[in-house]
């Protein structure tokens, strides 16, 4: 039973468009559900689920959804996202989703990789099974996880990232590298405000911090998941210094897992959203958030 009480706005959410176990209608009842009137769904380096989710958003006036993605480049030793908000118009952009889908190439072509590596490991998945646990999302190490799952390869999906595919692992595979600078200047071009997603994940915040900002970055999740008050008054005064607006999400994928939080289960203060939405999604009615 939740004691707190859940925030009016979320703006990191994932669905079946990528690896979460929702689909984008499931996600937007659950989002109603939990009071959120501001939602955003975004799915990694994919709009596919925003059509989905726009339909069933319809049954509910209170809410709004707000079209994102989350893009997955990396650094050196690390990985960054970085999520991006549109407006609906935006969506059926050729030049974005070009854009979108050679971010798309590098989770799909490390899923194939990977399952190589599994093979050569005497622990057979079949492609096939992957590409059918991700539908029609990137491939990502989740859906490989799931295959292993289901092959009786390991008992767990934590397992298989510890045995298998985590950074580590003898199966893992590096993504086609795409920078986080380039998708925040994706994001640039199309007019959609950039974030920073989970930054406590990055070891060396601060050069990546100074490098996005050089190249447009909006703001920074401070307001993530279960991110402890004095995680985010850290964070806040990060962002702070650097200029950045700050926001968060739950990043909710329906895994189960330890510590994940629902849509709207995050510390986000309603007057952080607006100030957001008034800045850079003006489109977006704050009328819901009180
Ligand atoms: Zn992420
Ligand atoms: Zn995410």
């Amino acid at each position: 039973m939740r004691t707190r009480e859940l925030a009016r706005a979320d703006f990191h959410n994932h669905s079946t468009a990528s690896d979460g176990r929702l689909t984008p209608a499931q996600m937007v009842d659950l989002a109603a559900a939990n009071g959120v009137r501001v939602f955003a769904l975004t799915d990694h380096d994919s709009t596919e689920g925003i059509a989905e989710a726009r339909r069933e958003a319809k049954k509910y006036p209170d809410l709004v959804l707000v079209p994102g993605v989350e893009l997955s480049t990396d650094i050196e030793g690390d990985e960054v996202h970085i999520l991006g908000y549109f407006d609906f118009d935006l969506i059926q952009n050729p030049d974005l989703q070009d854009a979108l889908s050679r971010f798309r190439a590098g989770r799909f072509e490390r899923g194939r990789l990977m399952v190589e590596k599994l093979k050569g490991l005497g622990k057979p998945i079949s492609w096939e099974r992957v590409l059918e646990i991700a539908g029609e999302a990137s491939v990502g190490r989740p859906h490989v996880a799931r295959a292993l799952l289901e092959a009786g390869h390991v008992s767990s999906i934590p397992e298989a990232f510890d045995l298998y595919i985590g950074r580590n692992g003898p199966a893992y595979v590096e993504r086609e590298k795409m920078t986080p600078g380039e998708a925040v200047e994706t994001l640039q071009r199309f007019g959609a405000p950039a974030v920073l997603a989970h930054p406590s994940y990055i070891k060396n915040l601060g050069p990546v911090l100074t490098e996005l900002k050089a190249a447009g970055l909006a703001g920074m999740e401070v307001y993530y998941r279960d991110y402890a008050p004095d995680l985010v008054e850290r964070l806040a005064r990060v962002a702070k210094e650097n200029g950045l607006l700050p926001l968060g999400g739950s990043d909710y994928h329906a895994l189960d897992n330890p510590g994940e939080r629902e849509p709207g289960d995050i510390p986000l203060p309603s007057e952080v959203a607006k100030r957001f939405l008034e800045a850079k999604l003006p489109w977006v009615s704050t009328a819901g958030l009180k």
